[in-house]
């Protein structure tokens, strides 16, 4: 790749809230591009970020109206966190402007191969997990993406022998050009975004972008048991591998304790998954997609390693925190915190992976999922079901059958829980619902989930 931007481009960066909007006007001002930004906030809510921003970057606070792009732009670079949809982006598109994703400018300025992991769920823990293999393999690589750590900060690191392991959303993929991964992987798609899409179709299209330059060079990795993705997919140019935890005949596949990566009629042991560090069959996926994806990758670029050195690098991997993080266990009740969990396809997961019953701890700002699929896992697995958030009333309804518990704070809810659980319990915080009703973050909401475990610990002493 390597095709760069010509020098004389004028380049409008669109969404300065975002760490990637940030990186991409910084990354161009010090390249000498004349680089302008605009965001819809006003400058002092972007007072931390215009501390950051280069000098020599155009800025324009409060608007992002289409009578912007009168200076004359040649390229609009667009924030994942930005809608496509915006006037301002519909102009350009019709005067012709190309609109790309902060992802698309950097993958025209980086060097070596390129791993790119899409889909609803588990995206940051394969991600994580196929760089971590990587490194353990001896390889330069790094994550990036979505993850929090813009692509475009990492194209100064990038030689022909490093391995970007980048996590895409699918905002981010509705922008990419030629964007073009030697394995991209596509972990799952249910319901979510709904709110920005205007159905399942366009969000599981947007996805697919994915591997749309790839061709029978590269390769593309789904999940096998997504039942909307074998009923999607259709015909791909790369070379398409399936996952799955009930299909001997996938390329990778799980017999309930090994993982074994098929090639040809024969098929190898990789990795026992009772040596990994990972809470739930979820992560038993992830765990697959993220060896098959450095494997196929390491196929495509001829070099030979020992299964072994991969099970051994999957056995030293962690996991992040908020993703089925145990916390503590107090009075024989484990507590998991499992905070970014904002889907109901990861509330499903979590609560398939605890143990016989759970107190869960549910809601926050819903996101326009149909909850009420959560009904027969919760009937199966929770004891006591504890709501948050601003979805209260709604849940309340929804899920009136298990007479759930009302919580005003999270100090209140983890105490609730408590109460409500009994031994050998575990009692999960997986909120199924974005964290901004009464939270910073996911990671924000995980930390004082953690405070109120630690506090009730310590009164528990
Ligand atoms: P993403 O980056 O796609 O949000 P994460 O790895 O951060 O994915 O995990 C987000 C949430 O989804 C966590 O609650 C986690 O436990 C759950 N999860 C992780 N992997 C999967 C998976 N393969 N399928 C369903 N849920 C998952």
């Amino acid at each position: 790749m390597n095709n760069g931007i010509d020098k004389k481009t004028k380049i409008l960066v669109v969404g300065l809230g975002f760490r990637s909007g940030l990186a991409a006007c910084n990354f161009l001002a010090e390249r000498d591009y004349s680089v302008s930004a605009c965001d819809q906030k006003e400058a002092q809510l972007l007072s931390g970020i215009i501390e950051k921003l280069d000098g020599r970057v155009n800025l324009v606070t409060g608007s992002q109206d289409p009578s912007l792009l009168d200076e004359g732009f040649d390229l609009v670079v667009l924030s994942p966190g930005v809608p496509v949809a915006i006037d301002l982006v519909q102009t350009a598109l019709k005067r012709g402007i190309p609109v790309i994703s902060e992802i698309e400018l950097a993958y025209r300025f980086m060097k070596g191969g390129i791993i790119a992991i899409t889909g609803t769920d588990g995206k940051s823990t394969t991600t994580m997990l196929a760089a971590h293999i990587c490194r353990q393999l001896g390889f330069k690589s790094a994550p990036a993406g979505n993850i929090g750590i813009p692509l475009i900060s990492l194209v100064d690191r990038t030689r022909e022998d490093f391995i970007s392991v980048v996590e895409l959303s699918s905002f981010q993929l509705e922008t990419i050009h030629d964007f073009r991964p030697d394995v991209g992987v596509l972990m799952n798609v249910t319901p979510d975004h709904l709110d920005r899409y205007r159905g399942m179709e366009e969000y599981f299209n947007a996805k697919m972008n994915i591997s749309k330059n790839q061709t029978e060079e590269d390769y593309f990795i789904v999940n096998g048991d997504d039942l909307f993705i074998r009923e999607h997919i259709g015909a791909v140019a790369p070379r398409l591998l399936r996952f799955s935890l009930e299909d001997e005949t996938a390329d990778a596949f799980w017999d309930g304790r090994y993982i074994f990566i098929r090639d040809g009629a024969g098929r190898t042991m990789v990795c026992d998954t009772t040596k990994i560090n990972l809470i739930g069959v979820h992560n038993i996926q992830n765990t697959m997609a993220a060896v098959l994806a450095v494997m196929m990758y390491l196929k495509k670029k001829n070099i030979a390693v020992a299964p072994d050195m991969i099970a051994e690098a999957c056995y030293s991997f962690h996991g992040l925190p908020h993703r089925m993080e145990p916390v503590t266990t107090i009075k024989g009740r484990q507590f998991i915190n499992d905070s970014k969990a904002t889907t109901v396809g990861s509330v499903q997961m979590a609560l398939r992976s605890v143990k016989d019953k759970c107190v869960l701890i549910l809601g926050g700002q819903t996101k326009g999922d149909d909850y009420s699929r959560l009904i027969s896992d919760i009937e199966k697995r929770v004891r006591t079901l504890v709501l948050i958030g601003e979805s209260s009333n709604e849940f309340s309804k929804i899920f009136s059958k298990f007479n759930p518990v009302l919580a005003t704070t999270m100090e209140d809810a983890v105490q609730k829980a408590f109460q409500h659980s009994k031994e050998e319990d575990d009692i999960l915080l997986s909120p199924g619902c974005a964290s901004f009703d009464m939270f910073d973050s996911f990671e924000h909401r995980g930390e004082i989930f953690k405070k109120a475990v630690e506090s009730l610990e310590r009164g528990n002493q």
